[in-house]
């Protein structure tokens, strides 16, 4: 997502009393992890210390000889009704237990009971958002018919079944369900009265992993998701003239699109020119689909985290598709689904192929893992596997920005398995990272620059609240936000200075080897990158996501011998920064001495740099460039 929504917290009285327990712990943590100079540990809370004396996960940041996770093989059909905008469908899920535990139950997550009344919420809504969310109309397990009542459920709901499962083994779930879609659209509903954003769609099982058991925490709309990698087969059944875009390959264009439609779509498949595959007029005379009732839309996808789908009998519909490894000549294919009548969303698939070429190639520097991206212009400006649901813009930097983004995701949280629910940062953090580094190459330093400060640090920095201020290790549940967004993003900015772009993009390269299509938490992502970069960081993890630290830097003294000057550098802020010098002559010629964050591996507190002049010096000001100062008044020196 871009920004998580601006709601107000709106927490229980016991859930704020857990809260400020947890703020007192981590303010706790942060200072017995203060001692700097020395081998550092980083903190690990009890369950997760559980998993590598388990061997589920290795403290050289490998997963580790007993990992494991589960899976299942989902064959869903699903229908939207136009009529009554129900969503109703039927599904065989075949989930197999690789954990070594005996499950005396499954819990089954539905999203999508966000909508209930009754549910909590990490905000207000409107009435048009209220749903009576899910009704489970058969759910039966290898066969045998169980009494499911939902209608108490949560996002969350436990079933106890007839027969453990036992390790290894696998069972059949078979469930039919409906609900009715959104009228207010947030990351799914109405788009329009006849297009529909269709997400988080159908009764799941909850990922059950090695460090917390069951995934019970509920969907509340400020912390996002949490899902195993399966397998999908995903059937939408849509009237005629509706046109579909999904998740996955489409495996029968020939039987749902009339001739000359289906060979177009065949055709951007291997063109580097932008398609429209359907445009207003075509969509209007309802000659794009077959003319039954009803089209079956086929479209499947292995090993990934989620499967989504957009519905419309308006939208116009482009195409095309671009080399994403140049090793194998892979190309991907590029959709784009919108109202004709918007400005940005024509770019869509030109601007969509220009990410995922950069992302393929720059950073990460993983050629794109899916066979397809679709931007679908909705309201949420929000990920999904191989989708995207962005707002449109008048703005067309910004909607490229936006999309850019949203297409960043598909490594964290996709490509990787990042449990976004809890660790945010995992994901978010990445995301603003790639967007900032893809417009170095788009709009150039200067306002890849400035964009980067007015949308993502300049509030943050200027906004010194206590909760602004929690370590970024903090559960995603109890602090989002900046801690999500610029927090992170900053550290691995400043770990890419640090590092240099060769050693950052090699550790950062194992890391994401290693967990690709697992569920790496953020020690295994500390400790690949101290494994992979052959450097104990542990100081800097400390400095960054275990800490109450922000950006404050003063020029504190500057001592003068002849013209050797050594400038004493106050770190009040804490954070392990990068920073210039910007030495001014007395002759009006200018220097730039660049510090990295190893500086502050010794003392997190003060440092100094010492350099020969050659000549008069007329001023010195510390300047972070990105890493904006709290403070900026006291960072110069005049002579
Ligand atoms: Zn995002």
């Amino acid at each position: 997502m871009l920004v998580k929504p601006a709601k107000q917290l709106l927490l229980g009285r016991s859930q704020l009393i857990i809260m400020q327990k947890n703020i007192l712990r981590m303010l706790a943590l942060v200072l017995l992890g203060s001692t700097a100079g020395q081998a550092q540990e980083l903190y690990m809370p009890r369950n997760i210390k559980m998993a590598y004396t388990k061997g589920t996960r290795a403290m050289d940041g490998k997963p580790g000889k007993n990992y494991w996770q589960n899976k299942g093989k989902y064959d869903m059909t699903i229908t939207v009704t136009p009529q009554d905008k129900l969503v109703k469908g039927t599904e065989t899920i075949a989930y197999t237990n690789n954990s070594p535990d005996t499950l005396k139950g499954v819990a089954i997550r539905f999203v999508n009971n966000l909508h209930k009344p009754e549910s909590p919420r990490s905000g207000a809504v409107s009435k048009d958002f209220l749903t009576t969310g899910l009704d489970i109309r058969s759910f039966a397990v290898d066969g045998k018919p169980y009494s499911v009542d939902g209608r108490n459920w949560g996002t969350v709901g436990n079933v106890k079944l007839q027969s453990p499962l036992l390790p290894g083994a696998t069972a059949t779930f078979t469930i039919a369900w409906s609900y009715p879609l959104s009228k207010e659209s947030g990351r799914e509903g109405q788009l329009d009265s006849t297009t529909y954003f269709v997400a988080y769609s159908f009764p799941r099982i909850s990922v059950y992993d090695d460090y917390n058991g069951w995934d019970r925490l509920p969907h509340t709309d400020a912390a996002e998701f949490y899902n195993d990698f399966n397998d999908y087969q995903l059937n939408v059944k849509a009237p005629k003239n509706y046109v579909v875009w999904a998740t996955g390959d489409l495996k029968n264009p020939d039987e749902v699109l009339q001739p000359k439609f289906a060979e177009r779509l065949k055709k951007s498949y291997t063109s580097d020119e932008v398609i429209s595959i359907a445009n207003e007029s075509e969509m209007a005379s309802g000659e794009v689909t077959k003319a039954n009732e009803w089209n079956t839309w086929r479209f499947t996808a292995d090993h990934i985290t989620d499967v989504t789908f957009a519905m419309s009998n308006r939208y116009v519909w482009d195409a095309g598709s671009v080399v994403v490894d140049n090793k194998t000549n892979r190309r991907a294919s590029v959709q784009s689904a919108y109202q004709a009548a918007v400005k940005d969303f024509p770019h869509g698939v030109d601007w969509s192929k220009q990410a995922l070429q950069w992302f393929s190639n720059n950073w990460p520097g993983v050629p794109y893992p899916f066979s397809k991206m679709t931007v679908v212009q909705g309201f949420a400006d929000m990920e999904y596997p191989m989708m995207v649901n962005d707002s449109t813009t008048p703005d067309m930097e910004f909607s490229q920005f936006v999309m850019n983004h949203e297409i960043a995701h598909t490594y964290f949280p996709f490509y990787m398995g990042i449990n976004e629910t809890r660790y945010a940062y995992m994901d978010e953090g990445w995301a603003t990272t790639l967007e900032y580094l893809i417009a170095l190459e788009q709009l150039g330093k200067e306002k890849a620059d400035a964009n980067y400060k007015n949308f993502r640090v300049s509030r943050w920095i200027a906004n010194n609240a206590t909760e602004e201020a929690l370590p970024v290790i903090t559960p995603t549940t109890l602090a989002t936000g900046d801690n999500a967004y610029v927090k992170p993003s900053l550290a691995y900015l400043g770990l890419k200075d640090m590092l240099g772009d060769e050693g950052f993009k090699k550790a950062l390269r194992g890391y994401m080897d290693r967990w690709n299509g697992k569920h790496p938490i953020p020690w295994d992502f500390f400790n690949s990158m101290n494994n992979v970069s052959g450097q104990d960081l542990n100081w800097y993890w400390n400095n960054w996501f275990f800490s109450n630290n922000y950006i404050d830097l003063s020029v504190s003294k500057v001592a003068i011998k002849g013209l050797d000057y050594t400038v004493a550098v106050k770190n009040a802020g804490g954070f392990a920064v990068p920073f210039d010098l910007n030495v001014t002559y007395a002759d009006g010629t200018k220097q730039v001495i660049h510090q990295t964050p190893v500086v502050w591996k010794a003392n997190q507190k003060a440092t100094s740099v010492a350099f020969n002049a050659k000549k008069a010096v007329a001023s010195i000001v510390i300047d972070g460039g990105i890493f904006m100062d709290a403070t900026p008044a006291d960072n110069s020196w005049k002579k």
